[in-house]
């Protein structure tokens, strides 16, 4: 099952407002990498927060977002695409610290508050455009508001919101992304500030069953909006045996005789999807060979 993206466009377009239900796709994250509830959460609002900056973008385009910490979990990798399909990553997925001080999930605690966020979109052109801001919070929702008003010059608002079951299985995930567009009002962005300082959790609103559109409703009010678009979300990782193999043969036909002669063979892990691909002696020689000819 597929989550949902709504965008709309707020008050008299002076917002765009993107809201997602990402709670299968954090879902099908957890499940792969058997990530631990504070973990769950590092890499969900990363997940999130790259899968709302990635429907800014068109079909194939596509963009990495990477957060590198000082704290325990290590680096989180996200890829997502202008489809709605993201696919992600922590070093670290058995990290589960104690509740913080406000009773609500570490999340700070586990990425830490030193580093930095990056991220690299592949508009398929012939450069690929990279911003790189420093942590300012570790908590991630802030850390994508910094990121788009210092590095994308757009003023705008995250909320990204991971609840998570005593089982460390995810109950639900979502979230949203405000941006103020150039004909917004002060009148209008103190309303909208407002609206947010009174805005319970994405992720429990979402417990009490409440859809993007309701959602959407909450951030900007009734009959404030209009949704210009919807897409469906996932999990999806675009590895294969093919993809690995083209891979290994830019490693030189030395390196693979090394894997024939040490291990006759290999297996490799997908980082994102932690599918394992296994090549046989059979297969490295016939890599060995094409790495020959490259
Ligand atoms: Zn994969």
């Amino acid at each position: 099952m597929a989550g949902k993206l709504i965008k709309a466009l707020a008050l008299n377009n002076e917002f765009r407002v993107f809201v997602v239900d990402a709670t299968e796709m954090i879902r099908e994250a957890q499940a792969r990498h058997n990530s631990w509830s504070t973990a769950t959460a590092a890499l969900g609002r990363t997940m999130i927060g790259s899968t709302l900056l990635g429907a800014t973008l068109k079909g194939n385009d596509k963009l990495t977002v990477r957060i590198d910490g000082d704290g325990p979990a290590g680096h989180i990798v996200v890829d997502s695409n202008g489809r709605g399909e993201t696919k992600g990553y922590i070093k670290n997925p058995q990290v589960s610290l104690d509740l913080n001080k406000h009773g609500k999930i570490d999340v700070r605690g586990a990425v830490g508050t030193k580093g930095s966020m990056i991220v690299t979109k592949d508009l398929q052109l012939k450069e690929t455009f990279s911003g790189h801001v420093p942590l300012v919070d570790g908590e991630l929702g802030e850390d994508f508001t910094y990121y788009m008003a210092t590095s994308e010059q757009v003023p705008s608002s995250f909320g990204l919101s991971v609840l998570i079951n005593p089982d460390e299985s995810v109950k639900t995930a979502g979230g949203f992304m405000i941006q103020v567009l150039p004909e917004a009002s002060e009148d209008s962005i103190g309303l909208i500030e407002q609206r947010l300082k009174e805005l319970p959790l994405i992720s429990k609103l979402m417990s009490q069953g409440l859809s993007p559109e309701q959602l959407l409703e909450k951030l900007v009010g009734r009959n404030n909006a209009h949704i210009v678009e919807e897409q469906s979300v996932q999990f999806l990782c675009d590895c294969s045996k093919e993809r690995f193999a083209q891979a290994m043969v830019t490693l030189g036909s030395q390196e693979i005789q090394e894997m024939i002669e040490k291990d006759h063979g290999a297996e490799i892990e997908c980082h994102f999807c932690r599918t394992k691909y296994h090549f046989t002696e059979q297969d490295l020689e016939e890599l060995k060979l094409e790495a020959r000819t490259v």
